[in-house]
């Protein structure tokens, strides 16, 4: 590899994910697997194939350029836009078969008329808003009445109706889901049907299968995520970040690391250097709390993390050497912090942290164990003779 630092990316995990969500909402849900944000940084085009062979159903993505990059390597993918896109875009959305979140009687009508100069039938799917206030068509007559007007245009397949949750708390999340359904049937009393009815998230998936419909939309659990209550759910974190020592030293009680001295060595120490820094995603307010683990032993980060690089405290960890393997996020039974852990103590979410990461940290993704392609977006097309 040409750099030490990387993210590992177990697609094994990955499509073990897909079949315990699977199990566990049975087969009368699809599942549309989020996939934006680079598939939370674990690469969307590897995950993608992944997940579709799995069981996943659909793609998820938020923005047009998402669904475009996964559109150029699967023709033939079901691929679904949940933001916005502008009108001059909706063009591409047409030309490339992609499935449009629509919220305004205008850009559907838009869309009917781009439908037929293509000669072709977008897919939409219209947002409805239960009160996350985000987009949608707001909760009321006349939105209904819009939507009723927007199920009759001819050039374009109103495949579905969704909504999300603020996941507020119970009795809040039961009032959206009423007030989703009580919309959609009144729209659907006029004799339509919607193919896909969707509200829920990976949360809202496990905590209230109730609520599942005849779609989901799990993002963060495919990738391991576990922020739902009912833990009786067998998902695992599918990333690692690792790097290796570069340089190891000698610090006497007393010298100072890193810029502006912040940390002073508290006794004669062994400091070690490891090229990781908040431009890969490890992140700066990690100074203080951030633990990493060296062979098997969780060490503390030492000083303020640059761009680049940062120190450790090894001077515990017995016959420690350059070249060492550093664990930065990975599993409990490592010894290693997780992504849950890790957002913890950096004040942060599991997604944030996911989607920190970098162009400049490849992706390797492994299979059964092993290593069978690397991602470098920094050289895409440079040979792997080494896999
Ligand atoms: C991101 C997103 C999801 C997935 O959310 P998770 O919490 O990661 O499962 C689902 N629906 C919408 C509309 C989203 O924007």
């Amino acid at each position: 590899m040409l750099r030490d630092t990387y993210i590992e990316v177990d697609l094994d995990r990955l499509a073990h994910n897909v079949k315990a969500i699977r199990e566990r909402v049975g087969n009368h849900a699809c599942i549309c697997a989020v996939v934006k944000a680079d598939a939370y940084g674990h690469g969307s085009i590897e995950c993608a194939k992944t997940i579709m062979e799995s069981g996943g159903d659909y793609l998820a993505v938020a923005a047009l350029t998402e669904a475009l990059e996964l559109r150029q390597v699967y023709p033939d993918y079901r691929i679904f836009i949940m933001g916005y896109t502008s009108d001059e875009n909706l063009k591409y959305v047409v030309k490339n078969d992609i499935t449009q979140c629509i919220f305004t009687y205008e850009q559907a009508l838009l869309l009917d008329k781009l439908g037929r100069e293509y000669n072709r039938k977008p897919k939409i799917h219209i947002k409805y808003d239960t009160g996350f206030n985000r987009i949608g068509f707001r909760d009321c007559e006349e939105s209904i009445e819009k939507i009723k007007e927007i199920v009759k245009l001819r050039n374009i397949e109103c495949e579905g109706i969704f909504s999300h949750f603020a996941l507020v708390n119970d009795d809040e999340n039961k009032r959206q889901f009423n007030a989703f359904t009580t919309a959609v049937e009144r729209i659907e009393s006029a004799g339509f049907k919607f193919g896909y009815k969707h509200i829920c998230d990976s949360i809202a998936a496990i905590d209230y299968p109730e609520f599942c419909l005849n779609m989901i939309r799990p993002g963060a659990i495919l990738y391991g995520m576990k922020s739902f209550r009912k833990n009786d759910l067998d998902i695992k974190q599918v990333m690692k970040f690792k790097t290796k020592i570069a340089y190891i030293k000698s610090l006497k009680k007393g010298e100072g690391v890193s810029y502006n001295h912040k940390y002073k060595a508290q006794r004669d120490m062994l400091l070690a250097t490891i090229p990781v820094g908040y431009a890969d995603g490890f992140p700066r307010n990690m100074f203080e709390v951030g633990e990493v683990t060296v062979r098997g032993t969780r060490v503390p980060v030492a000083g303020v993390i640059c761009m680049d690089q940062c120190m450790i405290d090894v001077t515990d960890v017995e016959g420690v050497g350059a070249g060492d393997e550093v664990i930065i996020y990975g599993d409990e039974e490592e010894n290693a912090v997780t992504f849950a852990e890790a957002s913890q103590k950096g004040g942060t979410n599991k997604n944030e942290l996911l989607c920190r990461f970098t162009r400049r940290t490849p992706r390797v993704y492994i299979r059964k164990g092993i290593r069978i392609k690397e991602l470098n977006y920094l050289l895409p097309d440079l040979p792997k003779e080494d896999y």
